[in-house]
C-alpha cells in the first residue's frame, strides 16, 4: 500500500488471479482496519498544506501526470495481468489516466461575483471537503482511480483510494508512481478484501464518497454515507439501448456499433448492452453484428493479435455465461458465439443474441460482458419506450441517417449522455452523470471539481 509517500505492506496478504490462465499469478496487501487508520490519518494530515495553494497543486498533479505516462510501460503488463486486456489498450488506459490528471491540473474551482453593487459584493466562493474515500471496480483500474483522484485533489481534497480486489496491483503502482509528485499524505492507496470498501465508506474521517460499481454496492455506499452525512458521487451500472433507426446505413455503421458492445469485453458501464432494430432491417443487423463477432481474435492480453481477452474475473465470466445460458433457455438464438471458449482461463466467444426481447433477463439486467441481445421493434414510439422501461439511465445512443429524426428520438432517451452514430466517447471536459439507478452526482470537467468542494457565500461590504 502507499501511505502517506511510503509503501507500507502489512502481514496479510491475498492472491490476484491472471484471468487469461485462471490461476494465481500474484499476491496484494490486505489492509486491515489499522493500516486503513493510518491511511486516513495521512490524507487527515496532509489535507491542511494541500488546500493551501492551488498553484502547487497543478503543478503537482502535471508533475504526476508526467511520471505516469513515463511509467506506462511498467504499468501496462501489470493491468493485463490483472484484468486481461490487451496489452496495447491497457497502455491506452495508462495514458488515458495520464491525460486525466493533466487536464486536472488546469481545473480550479473559480468564485463567482453574484452581487457587484456601489454598496456591497457578494461572492460564491468554494471550499474543498477534506479526505474522500475513492472506489474503484475492476474494468478500468487504473483508468477510473485517475477519474477520480484528479477532480478530488484538483479541487484541495486528499484521497484514500481502494481498487477492486480483483485488480489491487495496477492501482497500488499507480500510486508509487504518483507519490514521485504528490506531496506525502495527499494520495494513500489500500488494497484489500471486502469489507474494507464498506469500512472506507463508513470511516468518520472521510468527508466524501466516490464510488465507481454496482447498483447493489453504491446503494450500500449510500446507506452508510447518510448516517454521517457524507458528500456522495455514484457512478453504478448501465443497460445502454443502441436503437437503429429504419433509416440507419447498416453496412456503414456496423463496425462503430459492435466495438461500442464489446470493447473491453463488453464491461463497460456506459457500453450498448442491447440493441432495438426494426423488424424489417432485424436479420440485416444481426447479420453485421454477428459477422464482426466471429471474425473477431479472442486471445490472451499479451498475444499482440488479441482484440479481446478473456473476462476479467471468475464471478463475472460465471455470471456471463448464466445470461447467456438463460437466453437460449428461453429461445433465443446464438447468431455468433453462445459459449464458453474450451480453454484455460476466462475466455468466452463473442456472442450475439437473436430471437431475445424484453423480459427475459440479458435484457433486463446488465450483462457486463461479450455478450449483446437485438431486439427486434415494429416502430420507433415502441423502441423508445423500451428502451426506458428500466431502472438505470446511464447512456443510450440512436443510428440513423436523417440526423434531425436521430436527434428528435435521441432527446426521448431518459439517460445522461445520448449519441448519434456512435456510442462510448466522452470528453474530459463534458459532465458525467447517470440517472434513475445509473448514478447520483456528476463527474467530468468543472462539474467533477464541483461535486468535491462545497460553496460558501462572502457577503462584502464597500465601506
Ligand atoms: P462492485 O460494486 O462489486 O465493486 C465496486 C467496488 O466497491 C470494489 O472496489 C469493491 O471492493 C467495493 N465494495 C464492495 N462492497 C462495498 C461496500 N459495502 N462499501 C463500499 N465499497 C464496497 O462492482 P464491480 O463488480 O467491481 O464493477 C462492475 C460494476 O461497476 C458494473 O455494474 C458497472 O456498470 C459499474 N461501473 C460503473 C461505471 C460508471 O461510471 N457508471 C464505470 C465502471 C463500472
Amino acid at each position: 500500500m502507499t501511505i502517506g509517500s511510503a509503501a507500507v505492506v502489512g502481514d496479510a496478504l491475498f492472491d490476484v488471479v491472471n484471468p487469461a490462465t485462471g490461476r494465481v499469478w500474484a499476491q496484494a496487501p490486505d489492509c486491515g482496519r489499522d493500516l486503513l487508520d493510518e491511511a486516513v490519518a495521512a490524507a487527515e494530515g496532509a489535507w491542511p498544506g494541500w488546500r493551501a495553494d492551488p498553484e502547487a497543486r497543478g503543478a503537482a498533479l502535471t508533475a504526476g501526470a508526467a511520471a505516469v505516462r513515463e511509467a506506462a510501460d511498467d504499468l501496462a503488463p501489470v493491468l493485463t495481468g490483472e484484468q486481461g486486456k490487451p496489452l496495447r489498450e491497457a497502455r491506452a488506459e495508462v495514458l488515458h489516466a495520464a491525460a486525466r490528471l493533466e487536464h486536472a491540473a488546469g481545473l480550479r474551482a473559480e468564485p463567482v461575483v453574484i452581487t457587484d453593487t456601489p454598496e456591497e459584493t457578494v461572492e460564491v466562493r468554494r471550499r474543498p471537503l477534506g479526505p474522500v474515500a475513492a472506489i474503484a471496480p475492476w474494468n478500468f483500474p487504473v483508468q477510473l482511480a485517475a477519474a477520480k483522484i484528479a477532480p478530488a485533489l484538483a479541487a484541495g481534497n486528499t484521497v484514500v483510494l481502494k481498487p477492486s480486489p480483483y485488480t489491487p496491483l495496477s492501482t497500488l503502482l499507480l500510486g508509487r508512481v504518483l507519490a514521485r509528485a504528490l506531496p506525502p499524505g495527499v494520495l494513500n492507496v489500500v488494497s484489500g478484501r471486502d469489507p474494507l470498501g464498506a469500512w472506507l465508506a463508513a470511516h468518520p474521517g472521510i468527508r466524501k464518497v466516490n464510488f465507481t460499481g454496482s447498483v447493489a454496492t453504491g446503494k450500500h455506499v449510500a446507506a452508510s454515507a447518510a448516517a454521517d452525512l457524507k458528500r456522495l458521487t455514484l457512478e453504478l451500472g448501465g443497460n445502454d439501448a443502441a436503437i437503429v433507426l429504419p433509416d440507419a446505413d447498416v453496412e456503414t455503421v456496423a463496425d462503430r456499433l459492435f466495438w461500442s458492445a464489446f470493447a473491453n469485453c463488453g464491461q463497460i458501464c456506459m457500453a450498448v448492452k442491447r440493441v432495438y432494430a426494426p423488424a424489417e432491417r432485424y436479420e440485416e443487423v444481426v447479420e453485421a453484428l454477428a459477422v464482426r463477432a466471429a471474425r473477431t481474435v479472442v486471445a490472451a492480453g499479451t498475444d499482440p493479435a488479441a482484440q479481446l481477452g478473456p473476462v476479467a474475473n471468475r464471478p463475472q465470466f460465471g455470471r456471463v455465461a448464466e445470461l447467456v445460458s438463460d437466453a437460449l433457455a428461453h429461445g433465443a438464438r446464438a447468431a455468433a458465439g453462445g459459449r464458453a471458449l474450451d480453454r484455460a482461463g476466462y475466455f468466452f466467444a463473442p456472442t450475439v443474441l437473436a430471437g431475445v426481447s424484453d423480459g427475459v433477463r440479458i435484457v433486463d439486467e446488465e450483462q457486463f460482458g461479450p455478450a449483446l441481445p437485438v431486439i427486434a421493434y415494429a416502430d420507433v414510439d415502441e423502441a423508445v419506450d423500451r428502451a426506458n422501461h428500466t431502472r438505470y439511465g446511464l447512456c443510450g445512443s440512436v443510428w440513423g441517417t436523417d440526423l434531425d429524426r436521430a436527434e428528435a428520438v435521441a432527446e426521448r432517451l431518459e439517460c445522461g449522455t445520448v449519441w448519434i452514430n456512435r456510442h462510448l466517447q466522452m470528453s474530459f471536459d463534458e459532465p458525467f452523470a447517470g440517472t434513475k439507478w445509473s448514478g447520483l452526482g456528476v463527474s467530468g470537467g468543472p462539474w467533477g471539481v464541483h461535486s468535491h468542494t462545497e460553496p460558501f457565500v462572502l457577503h462584502r461590504p464597500r465601506t
